[in-house]
């Protein structure tokens, strides 16, 4: 069981099972939306994750050219988890709003393109300069 949420504590999640994938995204929205050099995410199918509390969303075009939404508290405005249209059905979770962040065990690093030379989080990772499958 994963648990977490966002920093006021009003928007809640939890998901249970393994999660399909983990990684971190290096792509220039995750960066702008996080202020970092890159969002780690926890990929879980839908149904497997619980939502509690208000969201505000915010959709955009993403690296791909299909369109990634993101979900975020509307006290605090942390952005907790996301959606993308490339993969439907699916939700991701983003690594620093785990209770437990020790729980996040990234395997891939994906738009390595656009990782910033200061970020080396992803040494050691399955790197992917865009997505993963020729996307
Ligand atoms: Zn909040
Ligand atoms: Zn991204």
């Amino acid at each position: 069981m994963i648990t977490g949420g966002c920093l006021c504590g009003a928007l809640r999640y939890r998901a249970g099972g393994e999660p399909l994938l983990q990684g971190l995204c290096h792509c220039r929205n995750c960066q702008r939306m996080s202020g970092a050099g890159h969002v780690g995410f926890v990929c879980f199918a839908e149904d497997a994750v619980t939502v509690e509390g208000e969201t505000r969303s915010y959709a955009s075009t993403g690296g791909s050219g299909a369109t990634a939404t993101r979900y975020s508290c509307p006290t605090c405005h942390s952005v907790v988890f996301g959606r993308a249209e490339v993969m439907p059905g699916r939700i991701n979770l983003y690594a620093g709003s785990l209770d437990d962040t020790s729980q996040f065990k990234p395997q891939v690093a994906i738009f390595t393109r656009s990782r910033p030379p200061w970020d080396d989080s992803s040494r050691g990772l399955v790197c992917f300069d865009t997505v993963p499958s020729s996307q």
